[in-house]
């Protein structure tokens, strides 16, 4: 474990203080809609036959310190990260040999490849497209020199339904709520104990995921122009059903309505074919949504916006692609399409950190830039026949090497990786040649610090781990050479903290919470 950067953090708090702490957190959380669904095992299906239980959502008691040299950069370089992953799924001829090679022995990316190239060989209708991606990062101490300064390094870059934007504003409103009323004592910078409080109004981080994630959608929906079918526009939310992190989703199609007087209406990935269809009379094929509630009402879909989609479960049939397949042929604007969907593989996101590669410059032209942006990767392999992949086949298939690493499939969602001296024998589970489909990583361990989760009304207090998100709202118009960007911004951020002792971090699956960061 890496050693701690940080002060001693947080504060002790008597019974009395504490007391009072849980259930301002838990007046406030549902007050606001910092809930969930609760899970089956907390609230058995059969003791809530209707549905309409919620309980708060998973939180800190206080905000996670972080490093404001982190937080800034992260934030700083989001614009060139969104331009970036534009610009690589803009480039088709870039992106097709790196997913073929992956189609040849992973079923799933095989089948989102296909769906492209069937809309390809028609046509495709809509030269937008819209990002809402998220940037996650851990901080990093390099191990031999601990007083370095600290650094993010990337974990992933999400291109497809990335969620908490609507939990995690609300989060940081919690925290500044808590420090406003007096929750949480005075909490010394020094260990004298006479310099500023860590806790202050300049050190909580203000959040603006919710209007920043719906004013990208708008943008899109605005961008869409006219009616082609003189129904009235409206933006879809594909959705699992059922989805326990509807709070999450809620606040931006509440958005969209109250601010943007835009329709907004949830369907389940399942209903596609159910619910929408192509309008055959105009050769750009517009979708059109009939709500069930009230089918004499139709619309014209704007924009499809995925909040499902990403998983293998989403897919149970062949149902389910053609389903996929109709929308990627529609002229609705997708956030994402299956360009930008395959642009957030973890297998792309190593080809980019090969080290002195050309690649991130084929993108990023200011050198600056690309620099900036290379910094914050961590050392990634892939499993194959390089001189790169063999390195990894002898850390992967050591059990005492592995140890550093984490050995990850294309897939998203949480809950998909290998970690450290499981590594070698799943791997030997596996057919050599299926090996490709995997990259391996470096694990980035940062420094120790402690804190406190509410959850299903138990407090789990400890070491902890909070991995940041930067949100980017991006929209782009597809280009010969470049994609030319309407809309190009830094969408606020999430901190998730899951103990120190998981190795995953999914707040919906079950380990995490939701945080916001004290700047120090
Ligand atoms: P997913 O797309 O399924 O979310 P991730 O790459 O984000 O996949 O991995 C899931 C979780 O695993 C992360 O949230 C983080 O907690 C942990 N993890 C992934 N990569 C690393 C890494 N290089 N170092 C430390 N933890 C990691
Ligand atoms: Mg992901
Ligand atoms: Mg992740």
């Amino acid at each position: 474990m890496a050693a701690s950067i940080y002060p001693k953090y947080p504060p002790d708090l008597t019974k009395a203080q504490f007391d009072h702490l849980i259930t301002s957190i838990k007046d406030y959380s549902i007050a606001h809609g910092l809930a969930v669904r609760p899970q089956p095992s907390f609230v058995p299906p059969e003791s809530d036959p209707a549905g309409v239980l919620a309980t708060t959502a998973p939180v800190t008691l206080f905000p996670s310190l972080f490093p404001r040299a982190c937080f800034d950069e992260a934030k700083a370089i989001q614009k060139a990260y969104n331009e970036l992953y534009a610009s690589i799924a803009n480039d088709e001829e870039w992106l097709k040999d790196i997913v073929e090679e992956l189609a040849e022995v992973d079923d799933f990316i095989a089948k989102l490849w296909k769906v492209h190239l069937a809309v390809k060989e028609e046509g495709y209708t809509q030269d937008l497209s819209l990002g809402l991606f998220r940037s996650d990062y851990l901080v990093h101490v390099e191990p031999s020199n601990p007083s370095a300064k600290p650094e993010v390094k990337q974990v992933e870059f999400n291109t497809i339904a990335s969620s908490f934007g609507g939990l995690s504003e609300k989060v940081g409103d919690l925290h500044r709520y808590l420090y406003n009323t007096s929750c949480y004592p005075p909490t010394p910078s020094s260990s004298s104990g006479t310099a500023s409080n860590l806790i202050n109004t300049s050190s909580l981080t203000p959040n603006h995921t919710i209007s920043s994630l719906s004013s990208g959608l708008a943008a899109a929906h605005d961008h869409y122009g006219p009616s082609k079918t003189s129904n009235q526009k409206c933006i879809i939310f594909l959705v699992q059903d059922p989805e326990r992190n509807v709070f999450d989703q809620r606040p931006l199609e509440y958005t969209l309505q109250v601010t943007h007087s835009i329709p907004t209406f949830r369907v389940p990935f399942s209903s596609i074919l159910l619910n929408t269809s192509i309008d055959n009379t105009h050769s750009s094929r517009p979708l059109l949504y009939t709500p069930p509630h009230s089918p004499e009402s139709v619309y014209e879909v704007s924009v499809v916006y995925f909040r499902a989609g990403y998983a293998l479960s989403d897919y149970p049939d062949e149902t389910a692609w053609t389903a996929r397949h109709q929308v990627e042929r529609s002229c609705a604007i997708k956030c994402p399409t299956i360009l930008t969907h395959l642009a957030g593989s973890k297998k792309i996101q190593q080809v980019l950190a090969t080290p002195s590669s050309p690649h991130l410059s084929r993108f990023l032209k200011d050198p600056a830039v690309a620099d900036r942006v290379h910094q914050t990767f961590t050392n990634i392999y892939p499993i194959d026949d390089t001189n790169a992949g063999r390195e990894a086949r002898a850390i992967a298939t050591d059990e005492g090497k592995s140890n550093g690493y984490v050995l990850k499939p294309q897939r998203e969602g949480g809950g998909n990786n290998i970690y450290r001296a499981a590594i070698p024998k799943f791997l030997k589970s596996l057919p050599e040649s299926h090996w490709k489909g995997y990259i391996l990583m470096e694990l980035i361990e940062p420094p120790a610090q402690e804190n406190a989760i509410l959850r299903n009304g138990e407090v789990q207090r400890g070491q902890i781990i909070g991995e940041l998100g930067i949100y980017g709202a991006c929209l782009w118009r597809k280009g010969e050479n470049s994609p030319t960007l309407l809309e190009n911004e830094e969408a606020g951020q999430l901190l998730r903290t899951k103990g120190r002792e998981s190795e995953e971090g999914g707040v919906a699956a079950g380990f995490g919470s939701v945080d916001s960061c004290l700047l120090i």
